[in-house]
């Protein structure tokens, strides 16, 4: 290929599925020598990476490593330990009616050319986990980083051809037009992370070929803070899970649901809590993110007065920096609450109690997450069966999404599908049905 003309979406695509055609991708060995290969990448391009995400989202280096570089990591040493065992065919009782030498199992097949699109809030490790599955699976991968992001997309256009098979694995860089661009392309199934609008689009240009797609989408989640909760553990989880990556994050905790007094009182302890984590200034702390660009900081600021603030409320356009905030008194209605925040903005929201806590997240769209915070089994239970959501989590925000064997994915507008772990080989692989009957009488 010649560097200087870059290969149009539909010669790429070609290329990738002559290749699968071949069925190089399919041999488990292919498979497991392209995750040995990235994760060789990453341990050797670590600091290109952490570099990047620095100069994207001001990252601290720790915290690159610990939600980027070593997350995927995990998910490729999970799955190198346990793809043998996911792909293993499983049978299925037979009915009388097909005799006893009849056998029947299920298996999994690749789907053939995926296309992977990420978005920019941590634009390594939603480009490179799905892409582990997609590959754990057998197929054959086009990946197109977020321009939102542009230092971590150039490390991962310049690296991933360095490492990976690039018959089989292509980067396409670009924003709207070029991802339209391979939107009009025959994918075998489209996995796409991002906001519902772009969500909608992607839908409707995979409708064309019929393409399977998973929407990994966002919201706003929610926290339900009750009475009996210890609050100084309470928010010292919630000031951690809000404010990494400067807010940026799908699953951060999006508000808090308490009554009037648990909500007094969580005010005094988040300040605390914020202060031991940045200190006084956080803008002076090299473990606090900024916000990815002047849009996204600009839509942010137009946020800051809608409530009373606990903690927090700064800003500083040139350094995109906007203080970890905390906001109390904030009427249901105002605009903090009428989008998801996606960035360090924490609103309380006040209720009587359990029962409208419930009311007032079934009355809108199903969230990502779920946080609950409660010493009571029963306010435990009541949730998960009278609430829908992508995930729920008791007493920690964020963390059910490092459990590799646990499923990731939101429900209505907050996305369709899942993956990590054996999730991943359930989205990109079709599980065929197989009957044998001995040709022998
Ligand atoms: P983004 O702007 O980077 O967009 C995501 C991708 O869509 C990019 O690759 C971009 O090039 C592409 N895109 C943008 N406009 C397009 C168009 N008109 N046509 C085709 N492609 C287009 O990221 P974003 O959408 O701002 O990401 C933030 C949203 O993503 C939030 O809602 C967040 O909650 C959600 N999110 C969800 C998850 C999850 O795992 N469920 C993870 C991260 C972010």
């Amino acid at each position: 290929m010649n560097d200087r003309t870059p290969e149009q979406p539909a010669d790429t695509v070609a290329r990738l599925r002559a290749t699968f055609r071949t069925g190089r991708t399919k041999p488990v060995e292919w498979r497991t020598d392209q995750l040995d290969r990235l994760r060789e990448m990453l341990t050797t391009h670590g600091a290109d990476l952490a570099a990047a995400l620095h100069a994207d989202l001001g990252k601290s280096s720790t915290e690159a490593y610990r939600t980027e570089i070593d997350f995927t990591v995990r998910e490729i040493d999970h799955t190198l330990s346990h793809l043998g065992t996911w792909l293993r065919p499983e049978s299925a009782p037979v009915p009388p009616h097909l005799g006893d030498d009849a056998t029947a199992w299920t298996q999994y097949d690749p789907l053939g050319v995926v296309l992977v699109i990420a978005p920019w809030n941590y634009p390594a490790q939603l480009l490179l986990t799905p892409m582990i599955g997609a590959l754990a699976a057998g197929n054959a991968v086009v990946v197109k980083p977020s321009e939102l992001a542009p230092a971590t997309s150039a490390v991962l256009a310049r690296l991933l051809p360095q490492y990976l098979d690039t018959d089989a694995v292509a980067v396409v860089e670009g924003g709207i037009p070029e991802t339209t661009a391979l939107l009009a392309e025959r994918f075998d199934h489209i996995f796409y992370t991002g906001n519902g609008v772009v969500g909608r689009i992607v839908m409707r240009a995979a409708a064309e070929h019929l393409t399977p797609v998973t929407l990994e989408l966002g919201g706003k989640s929610p926290v339900f803070v009750d009475r009996d909760a210890d609050l100084a553990v309470v928010a010292d989880r919630l000031a951690r899970g809000k404010f990494l990556n400067a807010g940026q994050t799908c699953v951060a905790p999006d508000y808090v649901l308490t009554d009037p007094e648990t909500g007094r009182a969580l005010e005094t302890e988040l300040a605390r809590a914020v202060s031991s984590l940045y200190g006084p200034e956080p803008e002076t702390s090299g473990e606090y993110g900024r916000i990815v660009n002047e849009r996204h900081f600009d839509r942010l600021s137009g946020l800051l007065d809608s409530g009373r603030v606990v903690t927090g409320g700064g800003s500083d356009r040139t350094a995109k920096y906007i203080a970890p905030t905390v906001l109390a008194d904030v009427d249901p209605e105002s605009p903090v609450m009428r989008e998801e925040i996606f960035g360090p903005i924490l609103p309380i929201v006040t209720v009587p109690g359990l029962d409208e806590a419930i009311d007032f997240i079934n009355d809108r769209d199903k969230p990502l997450a779920l946080y609950v915070f409660t010493a009571s089994g029963t306010t435990r239970q009541r949730i998960a069966a009278e609430t829908s959501s992508g995930g729920l989590g008791y007493g920690l925000p964020l963390a059910h999404l490092t459990v590799s064997d646990l499923p990731f994915g939101g429900v209505g507008e907050s996305g369709m599908g899942n993956y990590h772990g054996r999730y991943s080989i359930e989205t990109f692989s079709h599980r065929k049905a197989v009957l044998e009957k001995p040709l022998s009488v």
